[in-house]
């Protein structure tokens, strides 16, 4: 058992990725290896985490394993999926929510398909921060490695990465894996940790940006008004802020009266904390569930988006057909639906139940949704495609 209290440290959710057989279930293993040491993770062994149980997820299946362990500043809870398809469906379902990716690539190959496959869904499913560890330092020498850290550096920076700032961590993961002291063995297991402690800021929580709350319920305050109650997605509020609420079509001008946490008035509430706001003047039928308060004028409502969507296999009780353009079905996300038309891309005919790739959502009526934003498609009830909100159009 990890001799230390997880529940004082800071949470955060990582995960390996990058193209098959580079090295991404040896070095999740050699983690927890070289903390265990230190008594900060239970060893979990390569053949462990490799037969990864199969899970559902939004109906459909993910095989991923999650394994924990301890920094000393803080515990991370790191995914590790088998295969490509796994990965696909894990990212565009929203299903492991990283904070930040560990891109794996062996220095023997250098970036590969799926290595800039992940890089792309990492980017579109709004994972902000990706270090690098380049693997397989062991059976290249160092012009080689030099090679693929400036590839690397490139690719960061075609995905829009901070590419001069993220670590690059070069070293073995199965020569950690084996304990081996030297320079490329457990000490470049211990610099990706040190790396990931130091690059993924402690507080992922975003308080710079314009407030945004998703509406989760409302009622009537008799004599005072209609209080929304929801949790901060980013931002901070204050009392006495103008807000929007938007969604479903409309957008009414409000402005925050009062603000409460746990039931006592507070002067300002920051992103992640659960409140409930009075809002001026707001008749509580205006309200649905789904709307989203924004700070004044910070955001765009639209019927046009941009996504990655995955369709689920007949196997996965997804459809049998293909899918053509103008397919229209119930989209739904966190804790509303609404009628919804996919295009495809031009240069695409139809998709495939197992497909996966970007398209165009048309809603019925104009939302707020945002990058990252999970959804699923359901015929009947039936869920037929899971997908990631990546762009807003206008
Ligand atoms: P994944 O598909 O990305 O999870 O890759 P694996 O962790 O399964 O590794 C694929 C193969 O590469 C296995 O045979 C590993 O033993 C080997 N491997 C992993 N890391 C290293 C390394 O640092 N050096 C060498 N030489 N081989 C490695
Ligand atoms: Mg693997």
């Amino acid at each position: 058992k990890p001799k230390s209290d997880v529940t004082e440290k800071k949470h955060c959710n990582v995960g390996t990725i990058g193209h098959v057989d580079h090295g991404k279930t040896t070095l999740t293993a050699a983690i927890t290896k070289v903390l265990a040491k230190d008594g900060l993770a239970n060893y979990v062994s390569y053949d462990e985490i490799d037969k990864a149980p199969e899970e559902k997820a939004r109906g459909i299946t993910i095989n991923a394993a999650h394994v924990g362990y301890s920094t000393k500043l803080r515990h991370y809870a790191h995914t590790d999926c088998p295969g490509h398809a796994d990965y696909v469906r894990n990212m565009i379902s929203g299903a492991s929510q990283m904070d930040a990716a560990i891109l794996v690539v062996a220095a023997d190959d250098g970036p590969m398909p799926q290595t800039r496959e992940h890089l792309l869904l990492a980017k579109q499913v709004g994972i902000r921060y990706v270090l690098v560890f380049i693997n397989k330092a062991d059976i290249v020498n160092d012009e080689i490695i030099e090679l693929v850290e400036i590839e690397m550096r490139e690719l960061l920076s075609d995905f829009g990465y901070d590419s001069d700032g993220a670590p690059l961590i070069c070293g073995s993961a199965l020569r950690a894996l084996q304990g081996d002291p030297s320079e490329h063995g457990v000490p470049s297991v211990q610099r990706l940790l040190d790396a990931m402690d130091e690059y993924i800021p402690r507080i992922v929580r975003d308080v710079t940006s314009p407030f945004l709350m998703p509406i989760d319920n409302a009622f009537t305050v008799p004599g005072r008004g209609t209080v929304v109650v929801g949790t901060i997605k980013r931002g901070v509020m204050k009392r006495n802020d103008d807000a929007d609420l938007m969604g479903f079509g409309y957008n009414i001008k409000t402005t925050l009266s009062d603000i409460q946490i746990f039931r006592k008035s507070v002067p300002e509430a920051i992103a992640g904390d659960n409140v409930g706001v009075l809002l001026r003047g707001m008749k509580i039928r205006s309200v649905e569930t789904g709307m989203l308060l924004c700070a004044a004028r910070s955001m765009k409502m639209t019927n046009h988006y941009k996504a990655n969507i995955y369709f689920l296999t007949r196997s996965e009780g997804g459809r049998k057909k293909p899918v053509f353009s103008k397919y229209s079905q119930q989209m739904f996300s966190g804790t509303w639906n609404i009628a919804c038309r996919i295009d495809l891309e031009p240069s695409m005919h139809m998709m495939m139940p197992g497909d996966h790739g970007e398209v165009y959502l048309t809603l019925l009526e104009d939302m707020v949704m945002t990058q990252g934003q999970p959804f699923t498609i359901r015929e009947n009830n039936v869920t037929v495609a899971t997908g990631i909100v990546t762009e807003t159009l206008s």
